[in-house]
């Protein structure tokens, strides 16, 4: 059987990714979301083992210490990482994987997967980046200032990804990236 292909989504934080994803799976289920692990305080309506795994910063750490994440990375105060298990796993039975991850951790990608497809999704403008992270109404303003002190430090890697998705336009970016994932190379 071929192994799966591994892809990264990576964009500054309010850009439109879990958007993008939500859409993008309901069309495809046969891609494999993986569920990240993070230090972070549960936002309303987020489901543990759905959306995160929500740990402790121990856990977190033993975690790291283990080996059992494929990448991690510290962002806006919180940490994140992928659990390597069941994304190794999913790729062996021919699944084709998604993480949806910050810079830090999609650089780590790079080193230990090259052959990943590394996708990066920009907003149209910084100031309807700001608008859509208010417009979620999800993080208090101290988080909102981090993630935008963020954005043009991730915004300015975006070169160093095989592929770049302005989301102004949800279908429009949601039909880019179905194009470059299901069109066979
Ligand atoms: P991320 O996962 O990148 O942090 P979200 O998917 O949570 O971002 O989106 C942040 C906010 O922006 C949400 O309120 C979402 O509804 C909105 N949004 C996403 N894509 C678009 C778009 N193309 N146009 C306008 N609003 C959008
Ligand atoms: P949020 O707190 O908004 O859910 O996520 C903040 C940032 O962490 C986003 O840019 C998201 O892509 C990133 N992120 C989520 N899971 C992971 C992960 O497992 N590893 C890394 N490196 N980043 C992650």
């Amino acid at each position: 059987m071929a192994k799966g292909k591994l892809i990264v989504l990576t964009g500054p934080s309010g850009v439109g990714k879990g958007t993008l994803l939500r859409s993008l799976l309901k069309r495809h289920p046969e891609f494999f979301l993986s569920v990240s692990v993070t230090t972070r305080k549960p936002r309303v309506g987020e489901i543990n083992g759905k959306h995160y795994e929500f740990v402790t910063r121990q856990q977190f750490y033993q975690m790291v210490e283990s080996g059992d994440l494929l990448e991690w990375a510290e962002f806006a105060g919180n940490c994140y990482g992928t659990p390597r298990q069941p994304v190794e796993q999913q790729i062996r039975q021919g699944n084709s994987v998604i993480l949806e991850i910050e810079l830090a951790g999609a650089r780590q990608i790079r080193q230990t997967f090259p052959e990943a497809l590394r996708i990066f999704v920009l907003p149209p403008s910084l100031e309807e980046l700001e608008l859509r992270l208010r417009g979620r109404g999800q993080d208090s303003e101290e988080a909102i200032a981090r993630r935008l002190q963020h954005a043009q430090t991730e915004i300015d890697a975006a070169s160093e990804f095989d592929v770049q998705v302005i989301n102004d336009d949800l279908a429009n970016a949601l039909s880019r990236i179905e194009d470059v994932l299901c069109t066979p190379v």
